[in-house]
């Protein structure tokens, strides 16, 4: 019998466990409420520039995670940056969109409810329910998101999971930048330990990026100011990032983006969470992050677990 499975999520931890599953013969389909896909491997487009405004760039220290970035690399969807680390190509989006090659990807579908029928599990978005293929129900049911945002849609399902209560994330505010000429900044990636900053990262190097500078508040600056207005504080983050680079040129585009929930602080410590009685996973950065890699392993080690557990 086909083993349906709906991946709400479609960042490295999703299109981890899509890829995993597919390979064990599961059918997997991955929603999204963004248009595009890889979550906080994320591209933003204006009319001259591209920007890498989520994570701005990652390392693997683990074989499984390497093997998946050689394969990017081979097939040029990776860059190695002087920088440091891998960048994705044509930008951080584009390595998600590689990695997640074939697999079938619903977009701009937001679940706001599941529920778990004699059929299989059902899932929803504000306008009722989304159909899934077959039987009109999925075998399984996995949650790669944020846990702050997998604990509102489990609760549709009146299931409750303590592990993912005692998570934090970083929120994060960055700043875009784009200049008619490149700045030339002192460093591609300026790290500061105090201050309202966090990050300033000249994206010149990355090949396509030319002119785009990316700047990131410290996590206690972004917790204070997460509910200001975005215009607002592109304004304030422009001062300070002027203040700290000596940088007087107006750049000819700015936008800031919030990310609620950019980095974690404390994990769950676990590899993931798999519930046989429920057919239910949850995985992402959460579990036992921060960062790409432990997003990657979650979904990917969730994968191998319910694999085992379907005799797949
Ligand atoms: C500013 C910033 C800097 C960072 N720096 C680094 C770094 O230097 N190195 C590093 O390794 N990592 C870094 N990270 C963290 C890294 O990006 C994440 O750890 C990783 O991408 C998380 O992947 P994920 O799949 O767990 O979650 P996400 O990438 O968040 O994917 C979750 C997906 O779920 C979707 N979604 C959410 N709710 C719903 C819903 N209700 N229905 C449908 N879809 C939904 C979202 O649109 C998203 O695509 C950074 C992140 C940010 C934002």
């Amino acid at each position: 019998m086909t083993k349906t499975v709906a991946i709400i999520g479609a960042g490295m931890a999703g299109i981890a466990a899509g890829r995993q599953l597919h390979a064990n013969g599961w059918t997997p389909t991955l929603f999204d409420k963004s248009r595009g896909i890889g979550g906080r491997l994320a591209t933003r487009r204006s009319d001259h520039w591209r920007f890498d405004h989520g994570c701005p760039h990652f390392i693997a220290t683990d074989d499984r995670f390497q093997a998946l970035l050689d394969s990017l690399h081979h097939r040029r969807s990776l860059h190695i940056w002087a920088a440091g680390g891998s960048i994705g190509q044509p930008g951080m989006s584009g390595a998600a969109r590689a990695a997640a090659g074939d697999l079938t990807v619903i977009g701009q579908a937001e679940v706001t409810a599941v529920k778990k029928t004699s059929c299989g599990w059902r899932i929803a978005d504000r306008d009722g329910v989304i159909e899934a293929p077959g039987n009109g129900a999925f075998s399984a049911l996995v949650l790669a998101l944020p846990s702050p945002q997998i604990m509102p849609i489990l609760k549709t399902a009146d299931i409750t999971i303590p592990a993912l209560q005692n998570v934090v994330y970083a929120p994060c505010w960055t700043l875009m930048l784009g200049f008619e000429t490149a700045p030339d900044l002192a460093t591609p990636m300026q790290r500061f330990d105090h201050g309202p900053l966090e990050k300033i990262i000249d994206e010149t190097d990355k090949p396509g990026r030319a002119g785009t500078v990316v700047v990131h508040a410290g996590a206690a600056w972004s917790r204070q100011n997460l509910e200001r207005d975005k215009e607002d504080i592109a304004a304030e983050m422009l001062a300070l990032f002027q203040a700290a680079s000596g940088l007087g040129t107006a750049p000819s585009y700015k936008s800031a983006h919030r990310w609620r929930y950019a980095n974690v602080e404390r994990s769950a410590a676990v590899p993931f969470i798999w519930d046989a009685a429920h057919s239910l996973g949850l995985a992402g950065d959460w579990a036992n992050g921060p960062g790409v890699e432990a997003a990657f392993l979650s979904g990917h080690d969730l994968a191998a677990e319910m694999s085992a557990a379907a005799n797949l």
